[in-house]
C-alpha cells in the first residue's frame, strides 16, 4: 500500500520507484534524485546529486540540477534520499535549493519513508 505517498495528485507510484531508482544510482554518501515535472504532471527529467571536491564547491543537488537544465518549465520536483541498503530516507530541500525554487514558482515535495 503506498496511500500515503499519494496525498500529493503527483506522486504517483511510478514516479516513486523512479526516483528511489536513480537516488541508488548516486555515488553520493547521500544518495539523491529528483524528478522534474511539468504543469500536467508530466516527467521533464530526473537527476541525482553529484559529488564534487573543487575548492569551495560542495556537491551539487539533484534538484539544482533540474532547475538548470529546465528552469520554469518546471511546475513540481519530487525528491529523493536512500541509504545503502537502498531504503528511502527523509530528506528536506536545502535553503539554497528552496529560495531557486521559491524563485522559480517550483514546489519541491519529498517522497517519505513508508510506514511512517
Ligand atoms: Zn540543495
Amino acid at each position: 500500500m503506498y496511500n500515503r505517498c499519494l496525498k500529493d495528485e503527483h506522486m504517483t507510484k511510478a514516479i516513486r520507484d523512479r526516483a528511489i531508482k536513480k537516488a541508488n544510482q548516486s555515488a553520493c554518501r547521500y544518495k539523491v534524485s529528483a524528478i522534474g515535472l511539468d504543469k500536467k504532471g508530466n516527467m521533464l527529467g530526473c537527476a541525482m546529486n553529484i559529488q564534487r571536491f573543487s575548492r569551495g564547491g560542495g556537491s551539487r543537488h539533484a534538484e539544482m540540477n533540474l532547475m538548470a537544465q529546465y528552469g520554469t518549465n518546471i511546475k513540481t520536483i519530487i525528491i529523493c534520499r536512500t541509504n545503502r541498503a537502498g531504503d528511502v530516507c527523509a530528506i528536506d530541500p536545502c535553503q539554497t535549493c528552496k529560495a531557486k525554487a521559491d524563485e522559480l514558482g517550483i514546489k519541491i515535495i519529498s517522497i517519505q519513508k513508508e510506514g511512517n
